[in-house]
């Protein structure tokens, strides 16, 4: 969602006449687009304004925004912390970006923290020049309550964009070059239910599916609860839509899924999984997982490594809790020492790459579609893509490859990526 924002301001900016600068050194706007997701962010951004503010002794007329949901959770907070910032811009005022950091007027901090709920822009000039996929907004903010999490806060109830929009927005894209979209929500998979017209994500899955051009559509993030099985339906019957899904577990313990009020427990998370299975057997399936909540006690934790063996997970983002102010799970005392989180989710991790690779092996042989995302980082010599499920493909080919469709031979693999030979 962040990183959609930011594709967001850039494009408008450039749309302002601005360009883009080649570093911070040669910059007179710098946007920090934050996240509050966890203590460690919002610690990133905290010292990098450190630095900014050295920055702007040297350079008087750099501008300096702070973005997005710290800029909401904090407000004058930061501009109390650091005099150097010039705006602070919550998450209901990010399409506003353009007309308040150019605004003329006095010297002095404005904090722009109001605004319903996470307003998105109604148009999205994205800075794409010329990239063939794109993150697509379906909806913002979460009507849900997690315990440890801070997004509702933050970004707000839930807002769906009505289907008309995301689909005009998505044919102007495509009529650009675009042929991969990533539709975005914090729980997409209540897309809709605000919209009060009795249509849900497959609904929307459909609408995409006909734009004519669009040769994948992914979509991201699911709720186990709030998936229904006319999404995976949709996954098997409709050939642009992503065979994997990101469906986020957290925990694989009754009493930790409880706390953490998920709304499910392991058995009906594992039935959603058999349900996903059942409909499209090869769907790739990846997982968040919080280790340390408060109350997690060894045998939880068990639990937890035993679901991720059982569900088969492609892969997972592990993090250790941590808790955020505002948040129900606030309250209870953070009692999983940092020493006990740290060795979990590094166990967690250890699990995940045997379960990973074994995943992965089972794709040496077979071929597979690759959308070529660029230049792999280790050699430029190779190209990097993924596929319809969200693996990833490490292959020989030129850069002039890159948002193209290639057919690759896997032929080994490792946890992370398959790599292959490109047919010719
Ligand atoms: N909407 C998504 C999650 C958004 S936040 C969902 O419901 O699945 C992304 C991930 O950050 C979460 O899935 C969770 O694993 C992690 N996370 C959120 N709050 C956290 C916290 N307080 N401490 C540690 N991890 C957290
Ligand atoms: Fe946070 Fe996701 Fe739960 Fe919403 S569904 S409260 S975004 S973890």
């Amino acid at each position: 969602m962040n990183v959609m924002d930011s594709h967001f301001f850039e494009g408008a900016f450039v749309e302002a006449g601005l360009s883009a600068a080649v570093g911070a050194q040669d910059a007179d706007l710098i946007i920090l687009n934050t996240c509050s997701v966890r203590e460690h962010a919002e610690n990133k951004v905290l010292s990098r304004l450190g630095v900014l503010t050295r920055l702007k002794e040297v350079n008087t007329s750099l501008k300096i925004v702070v973005a997005g949901c710290m800029a909401q959770r904090m407000g004058g907070e930061i501009t109390r912390k650091f005099p150097a910032v010039d705006l602070v811009l919550g998450t209901g005022r990010i399409a506003d970006i353009v007309a308040l950091t150019t605004a003329k007027g006095g010297a002095g901090c404005m904090v722009c923290t109001d605004g319903m709920g996470d307003a998105g822009p109604e148009r999205y000039p994205y800075a794409r020049a010329g990239a063939a996929h794109a993150y697509v907004c379906a909806m913002r903010g979460c009507d849900n309550f997690c315990a440890y999490c801070i997004v509702p806060k933050v970004r707000g109830r839930q807002v769906s964009r009505p289907a008309a929009k995301i689909i005009a927005e998505i044919e102007a894209l495509c009529a650009d070059g675009v042929k991969v979209v990533t539709l975005l929500g914090q729980n997409i998979s209540a897309w809709g239910r605000d919209l009060g017209e009795g249509r849900g994500l497959a609904f929307l899955l459909e609408a995409v599916h006909e734009v004519a051009g669009l040769e994948w559509i992914k979509f991201l993030t699911c709720h186990p609860r709030d998936t229904d099985t006319a999404v995976f339906e949709a996954m098997r019957d409709l050939p642009k839509v992503a065979s994997g899904i990101h469906l986020p577990a957290q925990a694989g313990s009754d009493f930790v899924l409880r706390a953490m009020k998920r709304g499910y427990t392991r058995r009906e998370y594992l039935s959603k999984v058999a349900q996903l299975r059942d409909f499209v057997p090869q769907a790739s399936i990846v997982g968040d997982f919080i280790v340390g909540f408060p109350g997690e006690r060894e045998a939880d934790f068990n639990d937890t490594l035993s679901l991720l063996e059982e569900t088969g997970f492609r892969g997972s983002f592990v993090f250790k809790y941590s808790p955020r102010p505002g948040t129900a799970a606030a309250h209870l005392a953070d009692d999983v020492p940092m020493d006990v989180k740290a060795r979990r989710n590094n166990d967690l991790l250890a699990l995940q790459r045997d379960v990973s690779l074994a995943q992965n092996r089972s794709f040496i042989g077979r071929r597979v579609r690759v959308f070529v995302e660029g230049p792999s980082r280790k050699n430029p010599d190779e190209l990097t893509g993924r596929t319809l499920g969200d693996e990833v493909v490490i292959f020989a080919g030129s850069r002039r490859e890159a948002g193209s469709f290639a057919q690759v031979d896997i032929f080994d693999a490792s946890a992370a990526v398959l790599f292959g030979r490109e047919v010719p």
